[in-house]
């Protein structure tokens, strides 16, 4: 099949799949209003991998089958593979100016990761080897969109905290059968899960390792519709606007869902790790997709950042504030957020290195670097569009005001002098999305925890960073002889002792 188009992606949805919704049982997703937007966007995200322009950026041809398949699939064995992947990344990530967070490239580059390193899954279970291998064939030869659950609910802090999942309610084993194993509980949370085609569900990497955890100790994939199978949505953010009044909430609404596993059989050949806690704990970093994860989310980063430097700049531009220096100044930080982005792209393609399975693996500390500063970036990014914008962010008339009674209000008192109301208030609505609406906060909160909670993503780069060599720089130094030039060595020490 290959790369699909917006209709195959839509008519697969409709799957009889169970998802919930303000206490209703979503029919089809693609035509419910919280989500019917939101589907057909990213139907048009993956159609557009069929536009000829863009068609040897997006894709390449596979190499089982000759169909052209999404380029977050080619499996780098070179630089040039590495900057294939991440153009591809950034052509799509600039369509929604990084709005629409989790496309289907995230997980694809890391399900390439996993099967690039079946060798690792082989090492446990030549059978996971095999298992991993065929799933990265059925998601590239079908262009499979997925999600992933990753983190289990917590009734006790104290015990998650140390590793024991709260067994009340963390999803677990609770038999084998025949055809695979049959798990129960819930899972946090699945970005784009009732949008998807099939659910990643992968350890998150703080099991105890012992055999008390062996039950929750698991890593598979079952598609969405799999019976006793629940996504339970937040509201939608889609409130079923015009798209000028809601320029991203209308078209960027991903959802995000609790999963419910009630009792749900998984097949084994779609077990690729089981009741193993040590390599369930290590094999994000093992296998290196956390890495290719981070290569895909730096190039979200740079559009995110794109987009808001473009948004400010139009901002101040119709206001003229773009003047005064301290408006400069303001934009400028945001300009600094996008090239410190850029270059952190271009630093761990650079010192690229094949890994031990043979794939071209990017520097790792740039990209988590990025991975660190951007969320706090993000929510200084947004505070700039709310300090530039203030007012302007409510004087936000109706598309249908400004055909109503009230259009010559609309037209006298909303123009500027370099804009028309229309386009003034357009601009300034499309601001308000992105620092005021609840599309808005949940985008903040996205960028803030969708890697994990801050202080653990940040423990990850301190542990994986080489701390010796600077450690021993500063032993060196102190240990050294003072190094000063010939003949200065008694006056130095003369004027510090007061003779
Ligand atoms: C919009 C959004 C989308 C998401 N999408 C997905 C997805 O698609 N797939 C998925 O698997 N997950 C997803 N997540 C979940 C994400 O993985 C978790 O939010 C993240 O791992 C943090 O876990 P938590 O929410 O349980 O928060 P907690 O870990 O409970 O953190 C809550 C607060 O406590 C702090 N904290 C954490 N540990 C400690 C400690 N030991 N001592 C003191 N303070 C601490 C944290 O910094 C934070 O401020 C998403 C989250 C959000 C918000």
């Amino acid at each position: 099949m290959g790369a699909r188009t917006a209709q195959e992606y839509l008519q697969g949805l409709r799957d009889g799949r169970e998802v919930w919704i303000g206490g209703e049982s979503v029919k089809d997703v693609t035509s419910h209003p919280a989500l019917r937007r939101g589907a057909s966007s990213l139907g048009g995200w993956l159609g557009r991998q069929h536009e000829a322009e863009l068609r040897d950026v997006l894709t390449f041809p596979s190499p089982e089958s000759g169909e052209h398949v999404g380029m977050s699939f080619l499996r780098p064995e070179t630089r040039d593979d590495l900057g294939k992947r991440s153009a591809a990344f950034l052509e799509s990530a600039r369509w929604s100016g990084g709005m629409l967070g989790r496309t289907p490239d995230y997980l694809n580059s890391s399900v390439m990761a996993l099967a690039s390193a079946s060798e690792f899954f082989t090492a446990v279970n030549p059978e996971f080897g095999r298992n991993i291998q065929a799933y990265f064939r059925h998601l590239r030869e079908n262009d499979v969109v997925l999600t992933h659950t990753l983190v289990n609910p917590s009734v006790n802090r104290r015990l998650t905290d140390q590793g024991i999942p709260s067994s009340q309610v963390a999803l677990q084993i609770v038999r084998h059968t025949d055809r695979g194993i049959v798990v129960r509980g819930a899972r946090l949370l699945a970005t784009l899960g009732p949008l998807a085609d099939e659910l990643l569900v992968f350890p998150s990497t703080s099991l105890k390792d012992d055999p008390s955890s062996t039950r929750y100790a698991f890593a598979f994939a079952v598609p969405c519709a799999t019976p006793g199978l629940r996504f339970l949505c937040r509201d939608s953010y889609d409130t079923g606007r015009p798209v000028f009044d809601a320029p991203l909430s209308a078209r960027f609404e991903e959802m995000d869902a609790v999963v419910v596993f009630d009792d749900v059989e998984v097949p084994w050949e779609r077990i690729f790790l089981l009741e193993d806690p040590s390599s369930c704990n290590s094999v994000h970093s093992a296998t290196n997709s956390l890495i290719h994860m981070m290569h895909q989310v730096v190039c979200k980063n740079i559009a995110k950042a794109e987009f808001m430097v473009g948004l400010l700049c139009a901002m101040t531009s119709a206001n003229q504030r773009d003047r005064a220096p301290q408006t400069q100044a303001q934009i400028a930080e945001a300009m600094c957020v996008v090239e410190l982005m850029k270059a952190c792209l271009t630093a761990s393609e650079a010192n690229a290195r094949p890994d031990q399975w043979g794939t071209m693996t990017p520097d790792r500390m740039p990209l988590d670097a990025a991975r660190n500063v951007f969320p706090q970036q993000y929510q200084r990014l947004v505070e700039l569009v709310q300090l530039l914008g203030s007012s302007s962010l409510m004087a936000t008339p109706a598309q249908a005001d400004l055909t109503s009674a009230i259009a010559g209000d609309i037209e006298t008192y909303f123009a500027l002098e370099n804009l028309e109301s229309p386009q003034r208030i357009g601009l300034f609505r499309l601001a308000q999305d992105v620092a005021v609406s609840g599309f808005g906060a949940r985008q903040a909160l996205y960028e803030r925890f969708f890697f994990g909670a801050p202080e653990r993503v940040a423990s990850m780069l301190f542990q994986a960073y080489d701390k010796e060599p600077l450690t021993r720089r500063i032993f060196d130094l102190l240990g050294r002889p003072d190094g000063f030039a010939e003949g200065q060595r008694d006056t130095v020490s003369g004027a510090r002792d007061g003779r």
